[in-house]
């Protein structure tokens, strides 16, 4: 096979016009703090926060600089502090065990499966060395949620969710970042709304979401938030907690809150594409697709698949054959972290002992963006490739 796939794996959707349009005008009236509004007027951000309150069916929502910002607002919201050790996914992105190191923790890393979510039996094991579990979705796969919860639940371990890429999500129809204490998302230009940077916290809990509001930088000026608790809640927190500002500003706002009434649209649309290729890469021999129990509705802005138990060699020659048809896939399993990709064991400043079931599939991870602007036959045309290389590789083995 010859042909030439030509798109760019990194290139998202422009902004919609209606982000547009608002982003104009909070740029027209200058107001683009937050806390600087006229009047009765109530902030972009205020707005947002509201909105994804409402659309995630969480009690409180705020706003801040970045997904990262928001998982370590929500762990120094629970009280982790320095010397204190964290159950974390050892599948994951560097912010995540970076938001602990932030706070002054210990990341303790936990297993991985073949379905690419975090391996309970391993969690167990291990939920007696932590009170705190940031959980991260990683790459948009939900573990088992009901067991999860029980399990920290009867450990007393608290539960926080590393949603950034589960924005639009569920399990059992429960939306994901519903399950934990706080919910943390991305809204990164490569997560599922692009405002360039910025994050936000979902929580239930009222103390907690006071908490997280003055650590954002709210100064006292708290109640101009909607989706906040009630000022009472906030009579001793306020004198209690530090300022550790990390906003967002209303021109990110702006720009987020129409592309948050599209989300369920455009994750139709991402799962169009998923399904494209993921019938286009049924039965490869060698090559195994995670598997998506029923229980789980995800919102795929990225596809992966495992090479497992495979030569390094051989998963290199993929890697080459594939970009050399303009397919870019990443690997997990290179000798040295790249781009994205590393794991666990290339975070040395966090301690870890080897996880030789978890180092197996990682060694087996390919990773690819699937941004919207690819369509329906760039999908196809992809897997097509995909599938004639790892074939031909594969009958070599
Ligand atoms: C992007 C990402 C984050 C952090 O989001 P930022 O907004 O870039 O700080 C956290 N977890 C995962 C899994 C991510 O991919």
């Amino acid at each position: 096979m010859t042909d030439k796939f030509t798109g760019s794996f990194t290139q998202q959707e422009p902004i919609p016009q209606t982000g547009i349009d608002a982003a104009l005008a909070v740029m027209q009236h200058g107001r683009l703090h937050r806390y600087n509004t006229s009047g009765d007027e109530i902030a972009e951000a205020a707005l947002l926060e509201e909105e994804f309150a409402a659309q995630t069916g969480a009690k409180y929502c705020l706003a801040v600089a970045s997904g990262g910002y928001a998982m370590t607002t929500a762990l120094r919201a629970c009280g982790v502090g320095h010397g204190d050790t964290v159950l974390t996914n050892a599948f994951t992105l560097a912010p995540v065990p970076g938001a602990i190191a932030a706070v002054g923790g210990t990341p303790i890393f936990v297993g991985v499966t073949e379905d690419l979510v975090i391996d309970l039996d391993d969690l167990a094991h291990k939920l007696d060395r932590a009170r705190v579990l940031l959980l991260s979705h990683m790459r948009g796969h939900i573990c088992d949620m009901t067991a999860l919860m029980d399990m920290c639940n009867a450990a007393g371990v608290t539960v926080i969710e590393d949603c950034a890429h589960t924005m639009g999500a569920a399990w059992t129809g429960v939306p994901s970042g519903r399950w934990g204490k706080f919910g943390c998302f991305s809204t990164q230009t490569y997560k599922h709304v692009n405002s360039g940077e910025g994050g936000l916290l979902i929580s239930d809990d009222a103390e907690g979401m006071a908490r997280a509001i003055m650590l954002s930088g709210s100064y006292m000026l708290f109640e101009k938030h909607r989706a906040s608790p009630p000022a009472a809640t906030f009579a001793q927190i306020k004198y209690e907690t530090p300022n550790i500002s990390g906003r967002m500003d209303n021109l990110r706002a702006a720009i987020l809150r129409p592309q948050l009434r599209d989300l369920d649209k455009q994750a139709t649309r991402w799962n169009d594409r998923y399904a494209v290729l993921a019938d286009g890469l049924a039965d490869v021999a060698g090559l195994k697709l995670p598997h998506r129990p029923a229980q789980e509705s995800f919102v795929a802005s990225s596809f992966q698949f495992l090479l497992l138990d495979w030569d390094k060699d051989k998963v290199q020659d993929v890697l080459r054959r594939c970009l050399a048809c303009g397919v870019e896939l990443k690997w997990f399993g290179g000798a040295e972290p790249t781009g994205f990709t590393s794991r666990y064991d290339s975070w040395r400043y966090a301690q870890s002992t080897p996880m030789p079931a978890s180092d197996r599939i990682l060694a087996g991870i390919i990773d690819m963006r699937l941004p919207l602007t690819f369509s329906l036959d760039d999908c196809a045309q992809i897997a097509g490739i995909i599938r004639a290389q790892v074939s031909a590789v594969f009958q070599t083995t």
